[in-house]
């Protein structure tokens, strides 16, 4: 037997026990080692994300890295994996021309399908990434965010010399500052909503810090909304330079509106996107980037749980005390 941590309907977690998985069809089994909690979950767990991107009962848990225990040739058995989350058709014409976030059969594990909060995990190869052995854990289970950014920082293409402002300081907005080191920016702000976040934005490459919007300014050419709240991405939206681009992230809740200042953004010449998951590209670029050991988001994990106590570290994401950025669980020790 093995356990599941499943949101049996909106409201409702519970530690299941389920018979053990059995590899089939070339696919392999991996043992999840450590899985990420984020926002999302807790969407899902107290549902409100959107229903049309979630099957219930669902085990959750789309952040993950683990261990190959059926293996293949490719992938022997012990062999550290991330494994991709969206499993696109690659036949659609979305899939075609590259935009598999877009795939026209939604299908995610964590969301439609079961995720990785459970003792094993049946994965098709072509989903199976190999990390280096010296990518810890904590960067691995880092993967699918770090994806998740990577994807809307390309779609933004940003030039060098860029003037960023990072709305929000979770682990989206802190691997947003972090990623976007990558470009060469000539200044990273970023407007928080909790000062104990200061020392971990400091370490995201963060060159100010600050809770009071008034501190921003404007005159940013690319802003990251990765707050989660529409008071957020008002700010977002109105401390932009003329030309300016703001990408949106943060999920403020199914249903909730932010005012758009249409004069402003038409007389400011301002772009806005919105970006969903990420694309095979980009997941394939950020297990590049940590096999480089060039990108090390490591530090952001600043809790950890065991499986077995998933209420503490849901509770955990609910109500921050302290320094707060990733919370995983391990799910093996
Ligand atoms: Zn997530
Ligand atoms: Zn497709």
């Amino acid at each position: 037997m093995m356990r599941a941590l499943t949101v049996v309907e909106p409201g409702t977690i519970t530690l299941q026990q389920r018979d053990d998985v059995v590899a089939s069809d070339g696919n392999l089994v991996i043992s999840p080692k450590v899985v990420g909690v984020c926002g999302t979950d807790v969407d899902i767990l107290d549902g409100t994300i959107d229903p049309d991107f979630v099957n219930y009962p669902i085990v959750i848990g789309h952040e993950w890295a683990g261990v190959v225990s059926v293996g293949s040739e490719a992938f022997p058995a012990g062999t550290k994996v991330v494994v991709e989350g969206v499993i696109a058709c690659g036949d659609c014409a979305e899939c075609r021309r590259g935009a598999t976030n877009r795939c026209a059969i939604y299908d995610e594990y964590g969301f439609t399908r079961d995720g990785a909060a459970m003792d094993a995990v049946i994965a098709h190869p072509d989903l199976v990434h190999a990390m280096n052995d010296h990518v810890s854990w904590e960067s691995a289970a880092l993967t699918e965010p770090s994806a998740v950014v990577l994807r809307a920082l390309q779609r933004i293409d940003p030039q060098q010399g860029e003037k960023v402002l990072v709305v929000g300081d979770g682990t989206i907005a802190l691997l947003a500052a972090l990623l976007v080191r990558q470009w060469n920016p000539t200044s990273v702000t970023m407007l928080g909503a909790r000062d104990e976040q200061r020392d971990l934005a400091a370490t995201a490459g963060v060159d100010l810090f600050t809770t009071n919007p008034d501190e921003t300014a404007s005159g940013y050419s690319l802003i990251i909304d990765a707050a989660g709240a529409i008071v957020a991405t008002t700010v977002a939206l109105n401390s932009a330079a003329r030309g300016g681009r703001i990408v949106l992230l943060g999920y403020p809740g199914q249903g909730h509106a932010a005012p758009l200042p249409v004069d402003d953004v038409i007389n400011g010449d301002l772009l806005i996107l919105g970006s969903f998951s990420y694309t095979r590209s980009a997941w394939a670029d950020v297990v590049a980037l940590l096999n480089s050991g060039s990108f090390d988001p490591g530090f952001l994990v600043t809790h950890r749980f065991t499986l077995d106590d998933y209420a503490s570290a849901i509770a955990t994401l609910r109500k921050p005390v302290g320094a707060r950025g990733k919370v995983l669980m391990e799910v093996t020790p």
